[in-house]
């Protein structure tokens, strides 16, 4: 089936920090060609989850799957490769470097070495140019990253994830310090993008965000998954209150 095919799927997943269970046999499947969000209080393992599911820090225990392949001890740079792009939460940007000059340093290998040392083919940097208009950051692509917004770096950061096509696009908290109009904007892109195919997992804070941009809603408390499904299932789900409100 294309679950089994195309989907990003965690499968009693543990990582602890010294006597922090931080992950908790999370056991979680992402619906392919959605927008997926995942949600919990602080603390409660979602950006740990997400770095072992990125190959950033290993899990103790557990596997990822992407495509019903196994990922669990692929490195970083080989996950991008398989399509998975993630941004974080804070920008990872060159702030020395051009808006374009960002964009042109691999995912892969995301070292000032490669850059200067390479000649961009025409193709990659026109792919740039393309991507840096669709952000409607393109006028900005001559300016040092240093001197953006902080909103103007969250849509370049994004850039330079999409940058390498994935197939499935994570996002941490892609709304995190962001002023409104610019949430509207990046929600409206990762609409568009989510309706050309590409699947969506965000962590966000933002409940008004989370429950009217995504589909699919994963809950954590205390390392694990307590809940998911629809936006109004998971809200009207007596245990997601007690997570968030201890009742
Ligand atoms: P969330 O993203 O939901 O806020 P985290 O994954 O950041 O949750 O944290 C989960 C738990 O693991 C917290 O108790 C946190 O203090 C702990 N933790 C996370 N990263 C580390 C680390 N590198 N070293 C020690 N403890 C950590």
């Amino acid at each position: 089936t294309t679950e089994d095919t195309s989907s990003l799927a965690a499968e009693s997943l543990s990582k602890s920090f010294g006597g922090v269970r931080a992950v908790d046999d999370a056991t979680v499947r992402f619906v392919p060609g959605k927008i997926n969000a995942i949600i919990g209080p602080n603390g409660s393992g979602k950006t740990t989850f997400l770095n072992c599911v990125t190959g950033m820090i290993r899990p103790d225990s557990g596997r990822v799957s992407l495509r019903g392949k196994e990922i669990t001890r692929a490195s970083p740079d080989r996950i991008v490769r398989l399509g998975l792009g993630r941004s974080f939460q804070a920008c990872r940007i060159f702030p020395r470097m051009t808006v374009t000059e960002n964009l042109l340093v691999p995912v892969r290998n995301r070292s000032v070495r490669t850059l200067l040392g390479k000649a961009h083919d025409d193709a990659t940097v026109r792919r740039a140019q393309l991507w840096l208009q669709r952000l409607g950051i393109d006028h900005l692509h001559g300016v040092e990253a240093r001197d953006l917004s902080f909103g103007q770096q969250k849509l370049l950061e994004l850039g330079g994830v999409l940058m390498s096509e994935p197939e499935i696009v994570i996002l941490d908290e892609p709304a995190g310090g962001v002023n409104p109009s610019l949430i509207r904007w990046i929600s409206a892109l990762i609409q568009e993008l989510n309706a050309e195919g590409r699947t969506f997992v965000v962590v966000e804070h933002n409940m008004e965000l989370v429950m009217t941009l995504s589909d699919h809603v994963v809950v954590f408390d205390r390392g694990r998954p307590i809940a998911s499904g629809t936006p109004a299932e998971v809200q009207a789900d007596p245990r997601v209150l007690e997570a968030y409100l201890g009742v």
